[in-house]
């Protein structure tokens, strides 16, 4: 049976989806998730805590540091750890996830966090911030590629949309899988996504260029997988302005015997306003999508540059 649904299905903490599984019985109310993600993603939500049965209310627990080895322990009592059961739990329930192209996970969890968590030094008392959840570390660990970010930084703009890029790349490429021709659809794929691999990692697009010219029946397999490790680690950086304004230079190089000396003169101060950060890249983009407009190109039509995931999940202006 196909794998394959109509839109992304991310994988959420459920606190975070109204759900009162908190150590409290509380949650947390997430505009983001509740709003933006469960309008264009199916949610799957998971509370490792409470599923392997911690129940509700429930002692608080942390990681520690007993010289070097992280456990996750009772707060008020950190001799008594359950670090081996959650790590069996998550592997288990991992297992049984449905294919996900995302997931946003609580910060600061010690199951869930993924980025900084506290980390409690068992002799000095002192906390550092360099943990990370157990469910959310088994989760990387069994799927690298999948994007998967905190709620709390989902709220810059920049890793919001690298996150939103990235689930997106995903879902399009199961679509790819599941293609009845993916040879062919995994040329398409490549070929869409040339103008943002030019911006995020120059040297990554041309490797990933020389892959798909090498691939055929044969090889497919082995190239597609090491193609998509490739993809996904380009898909994580940030361009800078300059990057974009490079793609943007090239995307005018399309329009170059279609405009007048005026119209190129207005983009090019666009793309240096840009660079200046004085706008945002919408302004430039949507001018030079009102010119493609007039002046039709079908592999600029197909790029996703313009638009890699619907508009309306980026944080309003
Ligand atoms: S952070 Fe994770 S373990 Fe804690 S309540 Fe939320 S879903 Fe459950």
């Amino acid at each position: 049976m196909s794998d394959l649904t109509d839109r992304p299905q991310i994988g959420v903490s459920a606190c975070l989806a109204r759900q009162p599984v908190r150590f409290d019985g509380c949650f947390i109310s997430n505009p983001f998730v509740n709003n933006e993600c469960s309008t264009f993603f199916d949610i799957h939500t998971v509370c490792p805590e409470v599923e392997m049965g911690l129940g509700i209310p429930r002692q608080v627990i942390q990681l520690r540091d007993f010289d070097g080895e992280i456990r996750l322990v009772y707060s008020k009592d950190p001799e008594k750890q359950i670090t081996h059961e959650m790590r069996e739990y998550s592997e288990r329930r991992i297992n049984c996830l449905p294919p996900l192209d995302g997931y946003i996970f609580k910060k600061d969890s010690p199951s869930c966090g993924t980025h900084k968590v506290p980390v409690k030094n068992n002799k000095t008392g002192m906390r550092n911030r360099n943990g990370i959840g157990i469910f959310a570390q088994a989760f990387k660990d069994r799927y690298p590629q999948v994007p998967t970010e905190d709620e709390g930084r989902l709220n810059d703009k920049g890793i919001r949309e690298n996150f939103l890029e990235r689930v997106y790349a995903h879902y399009r490429w199961r679509q790819m899988a599941e293609a009845e021709n993916p040879l062919k659809s995994f040329r398409d794929f490549h070929r869409n996504y040339k103008l943002i691999l030019m911006a995020k990692d120059n040297s990554a697009y041309r490797q990933l260029g020389r892959m798909v010219a090498s691939v055929n029946n044969k090889n497919f397999t082995g190239i597609s997988e090491q193609y998509f490790r490739l993809f996904m680690q380009a898909m994580s950086k940030i361009p800078s302005h300059g990057h974009h304004v490079n793609v943007m230079m090239h995307l005018l190089g399309y329009l170059k015997d279609k405009l007048d000396k005026k119209d190129k003169a207005e983009l090019l101060d666009w793309f240096e306003i840009y660079r200046e950060d004085r706008v945002s890249r919408v302004t430039p983009l949507m001018l030079l999508q009102h010119h493609f407009n007039r002046h039709q190109n079908d592999y600029i039509a197909d790029q996703y540059y313009f638009s890699p995931f619907p508009s309306k999940l980026m944080l309003p202006v």
